[in-house]
Formats: structure tokens, C-alpha cells, sequence
């Protein structure tokens, strides 16, 4: 993994959200293989940061639970329309 803006390697992940287990990415973070994103996170984040540079790109994947909560085709029923 290289940064595409100065070329070092010297990169981390960025971890959206909060840590469950704040303790086992200390050494990561001090490392500097993940850096903390915040606990904002949208669907456009960035999934790298550029250690040297502090460059991002990339593109997270989250891990949203309640994604099938967004389903809007619920709740409409299509008998109803049927019997219409
Ligand atoms: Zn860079």
C-alpha cells in the first residue's frame, strides 16, 4: 500500500466509529496502522490515511446493523393494490 499523492508507504487504516475494544488497537494506533476516523461516518469515507502526508482516499466499507431497517418497500402491502 502507497499513498497515491507523495508515494511513502507508510500508511494506516482509518477506523470509523468507536473502538469496542479501545486497548487491543493501542499498539496498532501507536504504530500508526490505524488511525482513529470518528465516530461520524458517512458513505463516502475515506479508507487509508497517508501517515506522511496525511492524504486520504479510498473507500470504507461500514458495517451498518440496520441496514435492511432501510427497506421502504416495507409496510407496503401488495394484496391491497391487488384487490384494488
Ligand atoms: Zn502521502
Amino acid at each position: 500500500m502507497k499513498c497515491p499523492k507523495c508515494s511513502k508507504n507508510w500508511v494506516a487504516e482509518i477506523f470509523w466509529g468507536y473502538p469496542s475494544d479501545i486497548n487491543s488497537l493501542e499498539e496498532s494506533l501507536e504504530k500508526k496502522e490505524i488511525v482513529l476516523g470518528g465516530c461520524i461516518i458517512s458513505n463516502y469515507d475515506p479508507k487509508w490515511e497517508c501517515n506522511h502526508c496525511n492524504h486520504r482516499w479510498g473507500d470504507a466499507e461500514h458495517n451498518f446493523e440496520n441496514t435492511d431497517s432501510f427497506d421502504f418497500d416495507k409496510g407496503y402491502n401488495l394484496d391491497e393494490v391487488y384487490d384494488q
